[in-house]
């Protein structure tokens, strides 16, 4: 290993969201194991925690909000606005970062693909920037297809055409695609579109995914797009971490996991963001109820619209299930997924949540909730063929026969070897020899040659 820090510095600079702070935060760490200073610097809404990282520097940068303010924005409204507000003091941070440059050089910057701002800045200050995009390459793919999609009147997405198949993106039907029903589409689709342009005007896109798993799509944006690109995930796989969770995670979800029996447990979790409304929690309430497996069931505070937590339960629902069931507002995921007892991750197919259960070979129940999770949820169920789909509406009966089909019957039997031949091949492409470890290789040189 080398030295720490006799490689230079990386600046990071993720984005404050769960679901990008954690890739961005273990990819520091990768780097930090290879010889880098690392350098994270963040904004002061859900700014992770230093004390986490002794190792790393941490510089928070003002944001311009106050928390009530992002508890009502939609995570397009937030990141629209940090790409204004975040610029100057970026700017100010860098200017007093690189004019105090002494003993460590700083190498390059690798921001979140969503924070636009990050390259006129970079560039002002001659700083080679990289990217990381925190979702799979086949959604990178679907997301830079938008313009052609839109021209092709594929979207806005119509009612009547749902299920008709998009040539262009097999196997994507309409209603896989990624989008969001928003009030302003456009701001949505100008986020997308300058996601795209900032890897396209950078020096390399990084993405926590790997060869083996995403091959065509790999092959078709390596074709399809000049930057160089480098998958060299799964990162949570290379060492165990510190904790990048934003929240503090219930530990009884493990005590109790230790008493239920192998692979009986059905881990019900949407993830950070995804909400659902009140008729789709009761039925995921009955449907669980009535399926007899044991569940560990994340449910965020303010994750069910109209209510503050568990209001809305059915009066006698957890009498009723008693000891089969276990509730919690966040879980240790990763030790959850690692865990003997757990059978199957109901999951919103977020793009961390996906690869976590596949590298855990955890078959996977898909309800995606919004923009890439679609594309996710289609890729799991007809790619890669580790886990089923909740379609055409949430119905407690539909949920009872989906979880019947995943855990009990022969019919998933198929699926339930695939996720573990896939978790297997994620061990292998981080290896020496594998894709990723390869494709790391590729990437230090690059980033110590800019
Ligand atoms: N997570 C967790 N505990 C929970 C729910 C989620 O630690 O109870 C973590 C999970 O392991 C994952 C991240 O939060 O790393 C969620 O990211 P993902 O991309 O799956 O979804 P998002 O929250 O961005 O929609």
């Amino acid at each position: 290993m080398a030295d720490k820090g006799g490689r230079g510095r990386l600046l990071f600079f993720p984005l404050p969201l769960q679901g990008h702070v954690t890739p961005m935060l273990q990819l520091a760490e990768i780097f930090y194991s290879k010889g880098f200073s690392i350098t994270i610097i963040h904004t002061r809404y859900n700014s992770p925690n230093p004390s986490s990282y002794p190792n790393f520097t941490f510089l928070p940068i003002s944001d311009g909000f106050s928390e009530k303010k992002t508890s009502e924005l939609s995570i397009f409204a937030l990141a629209s606005i940090l790409n204004v507000n975040c610029l100057d003091p970026f700017k100010d941070c860098l200017t007093d970062l690189l004019s105090g440059e002494s003993k460590v050089h700083t190498t390059c910057l690798i921001s979140d693909t969503v924070l636009h701002f990050t390259r006129e800045v970079a560039e002002s200050f001659k700083l080679p920037r990289f990217v990381l995009r925190t979702s799979g390459v086949g959604v990178f793919r679907a997301f830079a297809a938008i313009p052609l999609l839109r021209e092709k009147g594929y979207l806005p997405i119509q009612a009547s055409r749902l299920e008709e198949p998009v040539p262009e993106l097999p196997p994507l039907r309409v209603k896989d695609l990624p989008v969001i029903n928003v009030p302003n589409a456009e701001m949505f689709y100008q986020l997308i579109a300058g996601l795209v342009n900032e890897a396209r005007t950078s020096s390399g896109v990084i993405f926590n995914s790997f060869e083996e798993l995403e091959q065509s799509a790999v092959a078709a944006v390596r074709q399809e797009f000049p930057t160089p690109i480098f998958p060299v995930g799964p990162f949570h796989q290379y060492f165990p971490s510190a904790s990048s969770s934003l929240v503090q995670p219930d530990e009884t979800s493990i005590s109790w996991l230790d008493k239920q029996a192998p692979k009986s447990v059905i881990y019900v979790s949407f993830g950070s963001i995804a909400a659902v409304k009140e008729n789709e929690f009761l039925e995921i309430a009955w449907g669980l109820a009535n399926c007899k497996h044991p569940f560990l069931w994340v449910i965020r505070p303010g994750s069910i619209h109209g209510s503050q937590w568990l209001e809305s339960l059915p009066s006698g629902f957890l009498d009723m299930v008693g000891e089969r069931g276990h509730i919690v507002k966040w879980a240790p995921q990763l030790e959850v997924l690692a865990h003997p007892a757990v059978g199957a991750f109901w999951t919103h197919n977020g793009w961390n949540s996906t690869l976590e259960s596949i590298c855990a070979g955890v078959p996977m129940i898909c309800m995606p909730c919004f923009t890439d999770q679609f594309v996710i949820a289609r890729y799991v169920t007809h790619v890669w063929k580790v886990g089923v789909q909740l379609d055409n509406g949430l119905e407690r009966k539909t949920i009872v026969e989906v979880i019947r089909k995943l855990m009990d019957n022969e019919e998933g039997e198929e699926i339930r070897n695939r996720v573990v031949d896939f978790k297997e091949k994620a061990n292998v492409s981080l290896r020496h020899g594998g894709s990723s470890h390869g494709t790391l290789e590729n990437l230090i040189s690059c980033i110590s040659s800019s």
